[in-house]
């Protein structure tokens, strides 16, 4: 039998635990940084499968280290742990016992079948030439955990050679797995401009400085950076989702809020587009004789799948789906920290489909009607193992 067949089998002998993990974690989300009770379960359970487990990393990290029989590469897996701060609205056994948090992006389906793929590997480690190293890390929702996760030496001791990530998608269809080599997700990054002007009555605006036809002016002329600063063949977007001034009708107020996110596939255009927002703020609000203060943050970088890596996970990928349920997903520009592991390390983001029209588990990540195909769960735990058999026996 090939080895992945059988890894494929061991999964699915597995496909009722995994599913009870992920129910079980999906009753009981954490909000970043908090995931102390799953990882609470994370380390119980790879220490009864005899991995060498490390807690507390950048708060609530689990790393979990299997010793091969022999050889000195490392192939770390990744899971992300948290949930979103929002109300499940899903009718089902399991939904969140947590009123406000809820596992809406899938996390749970994550941490589930790495455990999967966990238990596989403890079975077959005297045929691994190397090391296993598995990350379950917090606060993927805009936690930036990855980053701290590295900060803190998720990819040394041993040092990390190749890592792969995996992400459910309920956009693909259920069972079908995305691969695609280069830029997957944007660099993502966050704003906020404050614009100060002269507050007055609302019938005499010349004695005013008015923040808010400042304000417009500038959300207007950010329109144009995507539009006319940017190669019209390269991607960027930059959207304004805050906008506040004024409580009164008859007061013209003496400031004006907003804040919103820029992001770009391309590190250089990230920059471009922070310059450009910068000077926009700044030369109209002195156009109107106001002032401003301009914050940028920039969040993720983007997410680059390498050459090599994603030829490997074509390969394991295909061995378990066959080669006609293997996509070249989309680009989004959505973001992922996982992006952070690729800066250093070679690797590969990959995803799971799990929509399915029937289970009606095709809602939009983070909807409170977000929900995934259990029964593909075991492909993911498949993919998980089989990735890093196929990197530590060749
Ligand atoms: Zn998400
Ligand atoms: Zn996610």
């Amino acid at each position: 039998m090939h080895p992945l067949e059988r890894i494929v089998q061991m999964a699915r002998e597995l496909n009722d635990e995994i599913i009870s993990w992920r129910r079980d974690f999906h009753m009981h989300p954490e909000l970043g940084y908090h995931e102390r009770r799953t990882a609470g379960i994370v380390a119980e359970n790879l220490r009864k499968w005899g991995y060498r487990v490390i807690t507390g990393v950048a708060e609530t990290g689990v790393i979990g280290v299997l010793r091969g029989a022999e050889g000195d590469k490392t192939i770390a897996l990744r899971a992300d742990m948290d949930a979103l701060p929002l109300n499940e609205e899903n009718d089902v056994p399991y939904r969140s016992k947590v009123k406000g948090v809820m596992h809406a992006c899938g996390h749970d389906a994550h941490v589930a079948m790495l455990l999967g793929a966990a238990k596989i590997l403890a079975k077959i480690k005297d045929e691994l030439k190397g090391n296993v190293k598995l990350i379950f890390q917090p606060a993927e929702e805009g936690g930036n955990g990855a980053e701290r996760m590295i900060k803190e030496g998720a990819l040394d001791d041993p040092k990390v050679d190749m890592i792969y990530g995996l992400h459910v998608w309920s956009q693909i269809e259920s069972g079908r797995i995305g691969i695609k080599e280069g830029p997957l997700l944007a660099a993502t990054g966050s704003f906020s401009i404050e614009v100060y002007g002269k507050g007055g009555h609302g019938a005499y605006p010349h004695q005013a400085v008015d923040p808010i036809v400042v304000a417009s002016s500038i959300v207007v002329a950010l329109q144009s950076i995507v539009s006319r600063n940017v190669d019209p063949i390269d991607s960027a977007v930059v959207s304004v989702c805050t906008f506040r001034a004024g409580k009164a009708f008859n007061v013209i107020p003496d400031k004006a809020f907003m804040a919103g996110t820029y992001r770009a596939l391309r590190k250089e255009t990230l920059n471009l587009v922070v310059r450009r927002i910068r000077e926009i703020a700044d030369h109209i609000s002195r156009a109107y004789g106001a002032t401003c203060d301009v914050q940028t943050r920039d969040i993720t970088p983007p997410t680059i799948n390498h050459p090599e890596a994603t030829k490997i996970a074509k390969e394991v990928a295909m061995n378990i789906v066959g080669e006609g349920n293997i996509l070249i997903p989309s680009v989004s520009m959505g973001g992922e920290d996982f992006a952070f592991y690729l800066e250093r390390v070679p690797g590969a983001f990959i995803l799971l489909g799990t929509g399915n029209s029937e289970k009606g588990t095709m809602n939009p990540h983070h909807s409170p009607h977000f929900d995934v195909d259990e029964d593909v769960l075991y492909i993911g735990s498949a993919l998980y193992a089989g990735l890093a058999h196929a990197y530590l026996t060749t």
